[in-house]
């Protein structure tokens, strides 16, 4: 077992890997990425996470260069070298190396990077326990629905939680909240879920779709729009989604308890059928 890398179509392990300092990735931070995990070794929701990589290189002008076959294939390579029993997997595509200025030459060649780790899940007394968040002012720019290797908004809200000793930065703007600064956020109030609507406010992640959709399943009334402050710190139940996350209780927001101020029984049965799902 052994962590790999891909760069430009070639394997190497990922000791061995570096790109350009003229990468305009390292540069401007001009790219795009998703991250997928494997669930019995397999990724999941592959086709979802490349249709993203599709969307926000599009948004942002970027030329993608290898078809979804390609990608399937790589990806596969990529986790058959590597051989964790389950690996999470970086993909990406940045505009590539040029002398640096901001505007860029429309034939440049974009570096697409991959790299294959394994995957260290959420310890089980974590996911059972939930975990405590903090607001934070949602100072990102007016297209979150882009999947950017821009993360400096994001690096600082969790490294504030982080200095706070709680798990997750819950974004707020305006009074009203958008996500996490790495997962998707969903308020309970009793069976109706709240959570913000796709658009550029939030980054439309894959495992809130499947939630959503399962929570539907269940009967549970789904209202895409955004939960405010004081309906967060009021919610019965408060939820975390993400392919690192899964579905994950949030207890304790700014200090104060959120319910019983432990997982309640709708973040408790939608993760036991997420993890049924991804069987
Ligand atoms: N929002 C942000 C800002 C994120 O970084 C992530 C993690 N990629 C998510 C939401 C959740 O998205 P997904 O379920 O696709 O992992």
């Amino acid at each position: 077992m052994s962590e790999t890398a891909f760069i430009n179509g070639k394997f190497l392990p990922l000791a061995e890997a570096s790109v350009s300092i003229e990468d305009r990735g390292f540069q401007f931070g001009d790219g795009v990425y998703e991250v997928i995990r494997t669930y019995g070794g397999r990724p999941f929701n592959l086709d979802a996470h490349l249709a993203r990589l599709n969307r926000s290189a599009e948004a942002i002008g970027l030329r993608q260069p290898y078809a979804l076959e390609q990608w399937r294939d790589s990806i596969a390579e990529g986790l058959r070298l590597a051989a964790f029993s389950e690996s999470k997997i970086y993909v990406q595509i940045t505009r590539g190396v040029a002398p640096r200025d901001h505007a860029y030459a429309p034939q440049l060649e974009p570096t697409v990077v991959m790299t294959v780790r394994e995957l260290h899940p959420l310890p089980a007394a974590v996911q059972a326990a939930g975990v405590e968040a903090m607001t934070v002012d949602d100072v990102r720019w007016g297209r979150c629905d882009v999947k950017s290797i821009n993360l400096l908004p994001n690096v600082l809200a969790r490294q504030q939680a982080k200095h706070a000793g709680v798990f997750e930065a819950i974004l707020v703007r305006n009074g009203e909240v958008t996500e996490g600064s790495v997962s998707n956020v969903v308020i309970v109030q009793h069976r109706t879920l709240i959570t913000a609507p796709q658009g550029p406010r939030i980054l439309s992640g894959v495992t809130r779709e499947v939630v959503l959709g399962l929570a539907r399943q269940e009967g549970l009334d789904v209202q895409e729009r955004y939960p405010s402050q004081a309906q967060l710190y009021a919610a019965s139940e408060v939820f975390l989604t993400g392919t690192t996350v899964e579905v994950l209780g949030v207890v304790r927001v700014d200090g104060k308890p959120i319910g019983r101020g432990e997982p309640g029984p709708v973040t408790l049965s939608l993760a036991k059928r997420f993890l049924e799902q991804t069987r």
